[in-house]
This record gives structure tokens, C-alpha cells and sequence, in this order.
């Protein structure tokens, strides 16, 4: 019996993929490679020594989709594949509401028909919006202010419905905070198209050369130096937590919520000081205006996580800056060199 992996050729998913390999389990891949690269796949067989199934599909392809539930027994489905840039879900809402919504309930439906009943989902610390305050435990009021945001957050509502209706289901709803970090081989790791959004893959081309200089958006926060602070999580502990989830799943029926975070806040000037240190340059930066709908602070209470998966993160922000370094720099060109 297998473990599908939707979005298992991306980011977080590749990770992932190799930890359920070491572990010993089955793993089937789909992904349609719209954000990632065919030579991920070399590299989890040279990391795993295991060779996964993949297929190239795109899940809102329903019947090439099924066709991967008549060829194989699948016992769980973990669910990454959709689209996660929040600046591109303000300009193409129709885009995202269709990727993430359409293929979630595509996988829904399939399980049912195929009685497939573990299903973990890859939400988001967006779901709580500005929280009231930090730490964010898992029972904190849940809003949106961004399209991307509300496909995670309706997705979450989906599930707890669906929960509610099938006893025999069981669900796990894991809320990442902020990954980074790559495998400590330096082989794969986080490879964004185009100009990156997010910090530490900004950070990382300014290191290597690619972009000039960091533009930190804005100094006038309440926090301890004025820049945003965020509660990165390296993506190793990440993958882990999923593992963990899945162990939970399948001795445990109905849903379950998660925080997988490390429960610490850094800001955007600890994390150029600690980047610099792990490269040994200099990030150059410049302060520029706040961003549009980014909030002060944001970071994790995982003790639930810790109390019922027994998972904690276990990378400290040098390891995560680290092993960003070393993927960046021996992969100046991401998958393509
Ligand atoms: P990623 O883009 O690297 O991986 C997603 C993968 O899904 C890609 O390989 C892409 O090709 C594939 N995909 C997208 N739509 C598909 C479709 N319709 N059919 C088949 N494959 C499809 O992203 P990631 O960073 O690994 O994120 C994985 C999941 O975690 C996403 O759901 C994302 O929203 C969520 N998440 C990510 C972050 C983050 O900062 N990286 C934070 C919170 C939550
Ligand atoms: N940030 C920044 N410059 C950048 C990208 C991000 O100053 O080029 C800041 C951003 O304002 C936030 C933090 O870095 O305070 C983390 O941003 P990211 O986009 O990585 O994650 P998110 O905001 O989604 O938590």
C-alpha cells in the first residue's frame, strides 16, 4: 500500500518524499512540474537510493488523475500541489481558487470512491490572518487577506465538514509557518520562478551574486528592531512533522490541527545577520516601505504538536541559514546547472 505525494517534485513535498523513503514506506508522486523541475527526481533517488513512482499529471486532469488509483493500492494521499505565492493570488484570484480548490476537491472525491480514508493537507499560518497575539495556538480566530490565504482557509472548512460527515475519515490539517532550509546534501532545496518573494531565497540571490540588494520592508514595526518578525522552520523538521502525522492518522480517526512551527520569532535584520555569518559576506540591504498586508509579527505555540505527535523542531536558525547557503551555492542556477 502506497503514500501518494500530490506536489511531491516541489519544495517541501521532495523533502518529504525522501524522509517517507528512508522510513520505508511506498511513495507515488504526482505533480505536473508547473513549479518544479523533472531533475528533483535523480536527486531524491540519489538521496533515498529508492527510485518513487512519479507521474506527470495535473490533478484538475481528473481522468488521467484517476488513473493512478486503478493502477495502484493507495492507503494515504499527502496533499502539497497548488499554488502558494500570495502576490500572484491578488492578481490571478481565478487561477488560484481553480488550482487549489478544484484539485482538493478532485482528491476528495477520489477517496471516497476509492475508500481511501488519510488525507493530510498543507495549510498555513496565513489562515490566522494579524493575530491577536503571539505565540498562535491552533484554537486563535482564523481570517484571511489574501486569495491564496482563503483557498488554504476554505479548504480547511471543507475538511472539517467532510470530517464531520464521515466517521471513517481521518485528517490531518498541518499549519506551516515559515520553511526554510534545505537538505544537508546541498541537492535539492527551494528553487522559486522568477524574482522571489519570500526572504530567505531573496536573501540567498543577493549572496550569490543574482540580485543587488535586499529591500527590507519596513523598520516601524512594534518589534524588538522594527523589522517583521517571522518563525522560520527549516524544512527538514517540516517534512518530519508529516511523517508524525501520518503515524497519528492512522491509528486516529476524525481531524486533527497542527502548528509546525519552532515557536521562535526572528526579525528581518537577525535573519541578514544570521545569513551572513553562514555565508561569510555581507547582505547588503535598504530599508523601503511596508509591504501591502504583511503584519508585525507572527510565530508558533507547537507544544500541541509536541503533546500529541511527539514532534518538535530540532534545527536552529544557523543550521536553516546553513543549509540554505550550501544549496544556493552549489546550485547557482537552481535544477538547471
Ligand atoms: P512548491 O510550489 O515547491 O510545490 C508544489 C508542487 O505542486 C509543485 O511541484 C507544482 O509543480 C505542483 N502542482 C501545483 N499544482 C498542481 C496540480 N494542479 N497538479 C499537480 N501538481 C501541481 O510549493 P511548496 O513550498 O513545496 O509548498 C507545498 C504546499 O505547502 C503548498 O500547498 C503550499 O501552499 C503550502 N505551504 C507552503 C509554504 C511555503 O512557504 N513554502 C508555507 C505554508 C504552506
Ligand atoms: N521581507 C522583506 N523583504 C523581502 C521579502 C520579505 O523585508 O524581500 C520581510 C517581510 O516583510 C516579512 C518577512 O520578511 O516581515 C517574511 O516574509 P516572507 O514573504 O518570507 O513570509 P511571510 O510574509 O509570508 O510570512
Amino acid at each position: 500500500m502506497a503514500v501518494l505525494v500530490t506536489g511531491g517534485a516541489g519544495y517541501i513535498g521532495s523533502h518529504t518524499v525522501i524522509q517517507l523513503l528512508n522510513s520505508g514506506e511506498e511513495v507515488i508522486i504526482v505533480d505536473d512540474l508547473s513549479n518544479s523541475s523533472i531533475k528533483v527526481l535523480d536527486r531524491i533517488e540519489e538521496l533515498s537510493c529508492k527510485k518513487p513512482k512519479f507521474y506527470k499529471v495535473n490533478i484538475l486532469n481528473e481522468e488521467k488523475f484517476e488513473e493512478i488509483f486503478k493502477e495502484n493500492k493507495i492507503e494515504s494521499i499527502i496533499h502539497f500541489a497548488g499554488f502558494k505565492a500570495v502576490g500572484e493570488s491578488v492578481e490571478k484570484p481565478l487561477a488560484y481558487y481553480t488550482n487549489n480548490l478544484i484539485s482538493t476537491l478532485i482528491i476528495l472525491n477520489i477517496m471516497k470512491k476509492y475508500q481511501i480514508n488519510n488525507f493530510v493537507f498543507s495549510s498555513s499560518a496565513t489562515v490566522y490572518g494579524d493575530p491577536k497575539s503571539c505565540p498562535i495556538l491552533e484554537n486563535f480566530p482564523l481570517s484571511t487577506t489574501n486569495p491564496y490565504g482563503t483557498t488554504k482557509l476554505m479548504i480547511e472548512n471543507m475538511l472539517k465538514d467532510i470530517c464531520n460527515a464521515d466517521k471513517k475519515l481521518n485528517v490531518a490539517i498541518l499549519r506551516y509557518f515559515n520553511p526554510v532550509g534545505a537538505h544537508e546534501s546541498g541537492r535539492i532545496g527551494e528553487e522559486p520562478n522568477g524574482i522571489p518573494n519570500n526572504l530567505m531565497p531573496y536573501i540567498t540571490k543577493v549572496a550569490i551574486g543574482k540580485l543587488e540588494i535586499l529591500s527590507i520592508f519596513g523598520n516601524d514595526y512594534p518589534t524588538h528592531d522594527g523589522t517583521g518578525v517571522r518563525d522560520y522552520i527549516h524544512v527538514e523538521d517540516l517534512a518530519n512533522g508529516h511523517l508524525k502525522a501520518l503515524d497519528k492518522i492512522r491509528t486516529n480517526s476524525g481531524l486533527v490541527i497542527y502548528n509546525l512551527g519552532t515557536g521562535k520569532g526572528y526579525s528581518v535584520l537577525d535573519m541578514v545577520k544570521a545569513f551572513s555569518k553562514a555565508c561569510g559576506k555581507n547582505i547588503p540591504y535598504k530599508i523601503v516601505k511596508r509591504r501591502a498586508g504583511d503584519i508585525a509579527m507572527c510565530y508558533a505555540d507547537s507544544s500541541k504538536a509536541r503533546k500529541e505527535l511527539g514532534w518538535e523542531a530540532k534545527y536552529d536558525l544557523d543550521r536553516m541559514c546553513e543549509d540554505s547557503w550550501r544549496w544556493q551555492k552549489n546550485n547557482p542556477n537552481g535544477y538547471e546547472n
